[in-house]
């Protein structure tokens, strides 16, 4: 293999890279991005840099003495991808053909249909985007965001500091319970409730008003809430429209194998746009955490080189941190319906303690609130269960 492409130029694409020159390979390495910044990183665009604790240079993922002799190809987007010449197709009209392709596409915030692009109205997934909502996010104004998800709940938080009157609107009846189960998910969405955001629950959103700048949002059961700002927080879907027709296989997002091989040899794929095969759960699933885009792309740069030849580490369970008002959440492993949940450690009330989801006696989850170190213990636990 003497050239690879790598397309998504992010946290997945760069540890991608990292992986490709770390395990030997000294050919050409192409980056290809929609953006035109350099990696940076996003979980600090919800918390700190929203706010104005860190600044735009604080969020660059590369070492500043960091050289991976790799040619930028930035603010290109891929729009296809010819597998039998492997040659990536890009929106300027040129293509970049490798021996090797790495798909880290990453995903794009879901935005409300026929939001009708009314000003104040915002998603959050990039840095523009953060920009644009910090600018907007002035102490006194009314928030409304909408998706009592983890992206929303971190923006209410930091708008809360920020001196905002803030409302969530969750469509579900309980949030976080497809991942946390109801009891954990009540539980952390109760932290709403103590920093002073009103937080509805059970009810969608019909419409938002106003006529150039939004003035309020129209939930299902005819109450309108006013608002100055709204964030919509509805999740994320994977960028992989551009390789449809291309015969690489797409589901919820580019399925792969249990080590980030696609159907098409020589073409990987890594971070939030893959949907590796989880032997845990018997099914591709796609994990949109940060500490899976920096870990995976290893595996699949050795499936890469190796041509498949050489079996990787399996992955490590899936984990994330969410930071929220003044508490560390942080969750690993996966919890079902019907799992037995024990509190192992402190006291749910004080929002200070570390529960475990135990199925047939085995542990398969931990979510802890304040309890970092203890946590770290627990984490290797679980990593040790799921991947013996
Ligand atoms: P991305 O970061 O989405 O990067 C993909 C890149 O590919 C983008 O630059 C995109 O422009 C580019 N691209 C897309 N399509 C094309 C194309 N066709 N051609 C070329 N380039 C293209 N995770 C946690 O675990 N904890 C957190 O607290 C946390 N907080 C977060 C807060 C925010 C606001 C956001 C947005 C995410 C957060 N995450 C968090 C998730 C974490 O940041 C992601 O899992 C991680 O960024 C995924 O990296 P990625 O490289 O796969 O995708």
């Amino acid at each position: 293999m003497r050239s690879i492409a790598v397309v998504g130029a992010s946290l997945a694409g760069l540890s991608a890279a990292r992986a490709l020159r770390n395990q030997g390979f000294d050919g050409r390495l192409t980056l290809i991005g929609t953006e035109w910044h350099r990696p940076y990183d996003r979980p600090p665009l919800s918390k700190e840099f929203l706010a104005g604790r860190l600044s735009e240079a604080d969020l660059s993922l590369e070492a500043e003495d960091e050289d991976l002799g790799v040619e930028w190809k930035l603010g290109v987007t891929a729009v296809g991808l010819d597998p039998r010449s492997r040659s990536v197709l890009l929106g300027d009209g040129t293509s970049e053909r490798a021996d090797g392709i790495v798909i880290a596409t990453g995903a794009t915030a879901r935005s409300l249909p026929g939001n009708g692009g009314l000003d104040g109205v915002h998603t959050l997934r990039s840095l523009d985007d953060a920009r644009a909502l910090r600018a907007d996010l002035v102490g006194g104004r009314r928030l409304v965001v909408i998706g009592a998800g983890f992206i929303g709940a971190e923006v209410a938080s930091t708008a809360r500091e920020l001196g905002l009157d803030v409302t969530v609107v969750e469509a579900a009846p309980i949030p976080f319970a497809n991942v946390l189960g109801a009891e954990m998910g009540t539980t952390v969405a109760s932290l709403h409730g103590d920093h002073g955001v009103r937080l509805i629950c059970g009810v969608g959103v019909r419409a938002l008003t106003g006529t150039d700048r939004v003035n309020g949002v129209l939930l299902d059961d005819g109450r309108t809430l006013p608002a100055d700002v709204v964030l919509v927080g509805i999740g994320a879907r994977p960028n992989v429209e551009w390789l449809e027709g291309s015969g690489v296989q797409l589901g919820n997002g580019v399925l792969c194998d249990a080590a980030g091989a696609t159907n098409v040899p020589g073409v990987v794929a890594v971070g939030d746009c893959a949907a590796w095969f989880d032997p845990a759960v018997g099914q591709h699933h796609r994990v949109e955490h940060w500490t899976g885009a920096l870990q995976r792309p290893a595996a699949a740069a050795v499936t890469l080189l190796s041509g498949g030849m050489t079996v990787p580490e399996p992955p490590k369970s899936p984990y994330f941190w969410s930071d929220q008002y003044d508490t560390k959440i942080q969750f690993v492993g996966y919890a079902r319906p019907g799992d037995k949940l024990v509190v192992e450690e402190g006291d749910v009330a004080n929002r200070s303690f570390l529960a475990v989801y135990y199925r047939d006696d085995q542990p398969v989850a931990v979510l802890s609130m304040n309890q970092v170190r203890l946590f770290t213990r627990w984490r290797r636990r679980i990593d040790a269960v799921t991947t013996r």
